[in-house]
């Protein structure tokens, strides 16, 4: 079944064959045919199809592909981050507050859990998503993490890495991490991260845990320079790794390196708002050359925001991107930083991941914070939250 969603008022398609960095078309419709876009052009141009739909003017952007979520977990820390808005600094070791909840609640706990968190990025525009384990820590509770988020996406990352439990040392825990714990998590994972921090995993470590999954067929990305400066950047480039997040604190040297690995470099603006750290200069970043995306790290400690139009805002606002930058970053560059070109463009071919805004233009993501400007989105050709998608 094919439908012409037509009266676009401004259409973003990141389609590198248009012109500008987001491929805009004015007055513009899409054809849908199924879960892919059979055509994009002017309005006036479309073919037929089975059904229309009038966009009414509003523009149409891609879904957001939000490369970096930590979504399987239990409890909160509302009480951790009215403490830091208090003068409280922010430290990794607040993770083994979630690990204690996470492994307490059910698998049914978990996924409905889950489902709900999912469920509400879905309704502000985000259609791809990646979710990572790491507040299980062990064997048992990292694979029952992973089976969970594989449920809702396919982009699954294992986290192990993420902190070292209580109860162990830091040798004998990155044993584990690359041995039976790795074992049991590959089944269900595309990925595996580490996160290589003062307090958490360090270059030597994160190289070793890094290889061993390399090893069981999973490809690697890291959490690294987030609290302080550091050699994980680095490490990351060197590996040619696709992508390493965070990237609050880098010199000069990290950032050649990021330029020439093409290494993307993936900014979690939510964690500096939600912990007081300074901003990444993106500007500098992408005067250099480095690719840079966009995501949420939406996790119950260090940022529990699922908007990625909230990122786009901070980016604009404290960041030095372009709203058009912003927009690019948690689109098209986060289905880069997945190694995924299906998504994030809207184009012939490509997966008909759709948002309708309630505004004439991208501009007002950044131009209206906080704003619910979402009117309609489209997963894979079907309507998928609320508003006038029929
Ligand atoms: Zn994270």
């Amino acid at each position: 079944m094919s439908v012409l969603i037509t009266g676009i008022g401004e259409l973003v398609t990141n389609d590198p064959e248009r012109e500008g960095l987001l491929g805009l078309v004015e007055d513009a419709a899409v054809v849908v045919e199924g879960s892919t876009v059979a055509w994009v052009g002017p309005a006036a141009e479309a073919p037929a199809a089975d059904t229309a739909y009038d966009a009414g003017g509003r523009a149409v952007v891609p879904g957001w592909v939000d490369s970096h979520s930590h979504l399987v977990f239990a409890g909160d820390r509302a009480q951790e981050f009215a403490a830091r808005m208090t003068g409280e600094p922010y430290s990794a070791g607040g993770i083994r507050t979630t690990v204690a909840a996470t492994r307490a609640a059910t698998d049914e706990q978990l996924t409905s859990h889950v489902a709900r968190l999912v469920a509400e990025m879905r309704a502000q525009g985000t259609t791809t998503i990646e979710i990572k384990s790491g507040y299980g820590l062990s064997v048992h509770d990292e694979a029952r993490s992973l089976a969970v988020a594989r449920q809702f996406t396919d982009e699954t990352t294992f986290l192990g890495a993420h902190v070292v439990p209580a109860d162990t040392t830091p040798e004998e825990y990155v044993e584990l991490v690359t041995g039976p714990m790795l074992e049991a998590a590959a089944p269900h994972a595309r990925w595996i991260d580490v996160f290589c921090e003062d307090g958490a995993f360090d270059v030597d470590q994160a190289r070793t845990i890094l290889a061993a999954g390399t090893d069981n067929g999973l490809r690697g990305r890291l959490h690294a320079n987030q609290l302080t400066y550091g050699g994980g950047v680095r490490l990351a480039a060197e590996l040619g790794l696709v992508a390493v997040d965070h990237c609050t604190y880098l010199t000069d040297d990290d950032v050649s390196a990021l330029a020439d690995s093409g290494t993307i470099a993936t900014l979690l603006p939510g964690v500096e708002f939600s912990t007081r750290h300074p901003y990444v200069d993106a500007r500098r970043l992408l005067d250099a050359g480095v690719r840079v995306a966009l995501a949420s790290d939406c996790n119950p400690g260090s940022c529990f925001t699922s908007s990625l139009a909230f990122c786009v805002a901070l980016a604009v606002r404290d960041m030095g991107m372009s709203p058009a930058e912003a927009v690019h970053a948690a689109t098209a560059m986060g289905a880069a930083a997945l190694d995924r070109d299906d998504v994030g463009v809207l184009a012939v071919g490509k997966r008909a991941d759709l948002v309708l805004l309630d505004a004439p233009s991208y501009l007002h993501l950044a131009y209206r914070p906080g704003v619910p400007l979402v009117a309609g989105v489209w997963q894979g050709g079907r309507p998928v939250a609320p508003g006038p998608v029929a």
